[in-house]
């Protein structure tokens, strides 16, 4: 391989050494279990208090994972990105709500991503969340086959128009846009609209990308019946690859409800179907456009040894590596550093809004032997580096 995920001078060349500094702190704090578990209820009290709290999560985690509170704010970051060769996804982050004038807000909002992606090589792809358009409720209604009331049909029908006209919106200004997987229960009504947007605007090439969640053991065969219907229908089949981020809540409501969990029966079996995928996408990228979603280091290097093997380019656009803003510089910047299409996920939104985000990646951070203890090691190494 022409890279490697040791080299941290690539990694952090756009951060200042205070800034390092800031990010060991922050990762510190979060690899604490009690910090991050008692700083929800915390945060959101002193919220409902009116408590002056914005101003310092805006300097601490909010800095470390979001691009601001606007679209515009994103601009500085999204720059910084793009001179290091790597794209931004603007995300929307607002989570949550459950209104329509929040739906219909969120979908405009959604449009002018779109619009500001047009013909800008440092926007790559656009993002959207299903639950940020409908209803968590109604969603799962349909996806459980239950016969929806002449009200709610209606209401589904604004759904899809809002899910219509973003995807037609990404087409008509050759925008690439994806879907984002969620939890299982409303997974279905997300699959169909996702497929029938594929089945409309992926005919010259993949505009439009489901999510595959691969610690469902369903989902390897889920990729492979995707890719047949695409056959069959004669479109261009577009996935984001990931590993899945609702693991505990699947597992919580199926034991609790009786039914058998749809998440694989451990970690390995998740790496094995990821990778699986990998290798099923590389096999058949003729038709198959991929986005690997991961901060794995084994999966961000089988896919660029399956591209090589297959002699596919280093820049081919079918092919994108993806990391969240604040997680993983060293697989986003090595791998960008030597040609291959990497796109961070930038979040934005009121800070108060996106919190429910940022309580994710400090869960998912807490773990020391995980991506925390990770983080951390990699900033101590830089840190001795530059010292020498
Ligand atoms: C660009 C990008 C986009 C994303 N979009 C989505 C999305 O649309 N929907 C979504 O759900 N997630 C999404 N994620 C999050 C993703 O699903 C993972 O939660 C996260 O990336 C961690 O997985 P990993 O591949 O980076 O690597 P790793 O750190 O190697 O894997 C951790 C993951 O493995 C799985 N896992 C861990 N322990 C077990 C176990 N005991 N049994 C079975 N499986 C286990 C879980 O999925 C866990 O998140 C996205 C991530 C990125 C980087």
């Amino acid at each position: 391989m022409d890279f490697s995920f040791d080299n941290t001078e690539i990694a952090f060349k756009s951060k200042t050494n205070a800034e390092l500094k800031q990010s060991y702190l922050l990762f510190k704090a979060i690899g604490y279990n009690w910090l991050v578990k008692a700083g929800p209820p915390l945060v959101n009290t002193a919220f409902t208090m009116g408590l002056p709290i914005t101003g310092i999560i805006k300097k601490t985690v909010f800095k470390q994972f979001c691009g601001g509170e606007s679209m515009n704010d994103c601009d500085a970051t999204m720059n910084q990105l793009y001179s290091l060769g790597v794209g931004t996804i603007l995300d929307y982050s607002v989570e949550g709500e459950e209104k329509e004038e929040a739906f219909n807000a969120t979908a405009t909002e959604t449009l002018e991503t779109i619009t500001k992606a047009k013909n800008n090589p440092k926007i790559p792809f656009c993002v959207f969340k299903v639950t940020g358009l409908a209803r968590f409720d109604l969603l799962a209604k349909v996806t459980a086959g239950e016969s929806l009331t002449s009200t709610e049909e209606s209401e589904y029908g604004r759904v899809k128009n809002r899910i219509y006209n973003i995807c037609k919106t990404a087409h008509d200004n050759g925008v690439r846009i994806f879907i984002d997987a969620e939890e299982s229960w409303i997974q279905g009504a997300i699959d169909d609209m996702a497929h029938e947007m594929m089945m409309t605007f992926n005919k010259e090439r993949a505009i439009v990308y489901n999510t595959i969640q691969l610690y469902r053991h369903d989902r390897l065969e889920f990729l492979k019946q995707s890719h047949a219907h695409a056959l069959a229908n004669q479109y261009y089949l577009g996935v984001k690859l990931v590993r899945g981020a609702y693991m505990e809540k699947e597992r919580e409501r199926a034991e609790k409800m009786g039914y058998p969990s749809p998440i694989q029966p451990n970690k390995a079996a998740s790496d094995r179907d990821y990778n699986e995928a990998l290798r099923f996408c590389i096999q058949h990228i003729d038709r198959i456009s991929i986005c690997a979603g991961s901060h794995n280091e084994d999966s961000s290097r089988l896919l660029a040894q399956l591209m090589q093997e297959a002699g596919i380019a280093h820049n081919d656009t079918r092919i994108y590596f993806s990391q969240l803003y604040g997680m993983s510089d060293h697989i986003s910047f090595n791998l960008s550093h030597v040609g291959y299409n990497v796109a961070k996920y930038l979040p934005y939104g009121p800070v108060k809004a996106v919190m429910p985000y940022l309580f994710r990646r400090a869960a998912e951070n807490t773990s020391v032997k995980g991506q925390a203890g990770r983080e951390l090691s990699l900033i101590s190494r830089e840190v001795a580096r530059r010292k020498n």
